[in-house]
């Protein structure tokens, strides 16, 4: 289906190298190698805009806590990460992303402990071996605890340090071509955590390298009473008044939008990741989304960190989406076709690639999720339903640039029991250091 533009009941889809050729209805008139997709209905491959790839290694930490109290309980933790950590953190959770039909992933790292070695590294390498499109926001902290801010004085960088390792990472990694494997983003962590200072050199930065902006923000009640007591203004406004808002930005979260940041969304083309299962694990509330794409903003779809949202699949995300939304809004709210497309074009959007991924057409990259729809699912006639709304069904194929990431379930470039020891590892490692 290939979600912008007409669904095609029974087709093909040609693939050269790691482009789609052609889309049409019956059997494909060419040559060449061919995978049978009858029973599939074939998914432009999803996009995760959010998510803290080291987390796999301290779930299940607060499990009943708030926002500010799962974050307190965790920092200490995530002080005594290592480049191993990560490693193994990075290739579990990326590993569990492609088994959910994720084809690009975008990640949001922001503490990096003195002498732990190279973290952001790491986590790159472990996107090639298992082989994702993959966006890495190099975040940040200036703002501890003796500044009025939330984390612990140990985990935060000093400012000079903070813009110099970004710089050199976005000038190492980032790659804006056609087709691009690893794009880097910068992605101070949020207002609690971060200086004002840096939030705006940080996208004065970005700007200067012509890359994308990522951070947190108006996740919760708690933010916003900080934001009013520490800045005077809600945390929209506070990221308006720092240059924060635009084309170039997505936010991840946005539960608690007032009636002027939707508007003030959708007039910039400021984007949002929505991570339905994390708002609801740490009580965030339930975002606003049926409004933001009303009004024609950039929404997409996240994970969130592995610790806010214990192994969620990001194609899960797509019904927890949905029957938020018609719980809030009614049953009208979110059909099954855009939550789909918040999955796939939204996300697209949100990380500045539209016009290569995110839809099924000749000439984009051919990222392409095939889900079993027959057996127990063909009792539904409409496979986008059967898709959408029970259990996801089965991964039959992921293609990334038309190479097989996932066949029959199973991860094709790494093992999946390799990907799970590494991060049952990091797990282990990050208790006992
Ligand atoms: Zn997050």
């Amino acid at each position: 289906m290939p979600v912008i533009g007409a669904e095609i009941p029974s087709g093909y889809i040609a693939i050269d190298g790691d482009r789609i050729v052609a889309v049409g209805s019956g059997a494909y008139p060419g040559e060449g190698e061919r995978i049978d997709g009858r029973g599939c209905l074939a998914t432009p491959g999803l996009v995760n805009t959010h998510h803290h790839l080291y987390q796999w290694a301290s779930q299940g930490v607060a499990p009943d806590g708030t926002l500010f109290e799962w974050l307190v309980a965790s920092y200490r933790l995530w002080a005594r990460m290592d480049a191993e950590v990560v490693h193994g953190a990075a290739t579990a959770g990326l590993g569990w992303l492609a088994k959910s039909g994720c084809t690009t992933a975008s990640d949001h790292h922001y503490i990096f402990p003195k002498g732990r070695g190279d973290l952001f590294d790491a986590e790159i390498q472990a996107a090639r071996e298992v082989g994702l499109r993959f966006h890495p926001g190099r975040g940040s902290m200036d703002r501890g605890e003796s500044q009025g801010g939330l984390p612990p004085d140990e985990v935060v960088e000093t400012r000079d340090e903070i813009l110099a390792e970004t710089e050199a990472a976005v000038r190492k990694y980032h790659d804006p071509s056609f087709g691009s494997m690893v794009r880097i983003a910068v992605a101070p962590c949020s207002p609690f955590s971060v200086s004002g200072r840096l939030m705006v050199e940080s996208a004065e930065l970005a700007r200067s390298l012509g890359v994308r902006l990522h951070t947190h923000g108006a996740e919760t009640a708690d933010e916003d009473e900080h934001c009013r007591e520490q800045f005077g203004m809600l945390p929209v406004e506070y990221l308006e008044s720092l240059g924060w808002l635009g084309p170039d930005v997505w936010l991840a979260h946005c539960v608690h939008l007032t009636d002027a940041d939707i508007r003030r969304f959708a007039a910039t083309g400021t984007g949002t990741a929505h991570c339905p299962s994390s708002n609801g694990r740490l009580g965030a509330g339930i975002a606003r989304i049926s409004e933001l794409l009303r009004a024609g903003a950039p929404v997409g779809l996240g994970v969130d960190g592995a610790a806010s949202s214990e192994m969620t699949p990001l194609a899960g995300e797509i019904r927890m989406a949905m029957l938020l939304q018609r719980a809030r809004y009614g049953p009208a709210a979110l059909t099954a076709r855009q939550a789909l497309e918040m999955a796939t074009m939204g996300g697209a959007r949100c990380l500045g690639r539209a016009d290569e991924i995110g839809s099924l057409e000749p000439g984009k990259l051919a990222d392409i999720a095939l889900w079993r729809v027959d057996g127990f699912y063909s009792a539904i006639d409409d496979p986008v339903v059967a898709f959408a709304y029970g259990q996801t069904p089965p991964l039959a194929r992921l293609f990334v640039g038309g190479r097989t990431v996932v066949e029959d379930g199973e991860l094709r470039t790494v093992s999946d029991q390799a990907a799970a020891e590494g991060g049952a590892m990091a797990h282990q490692r990050l208790l006992r250091s």
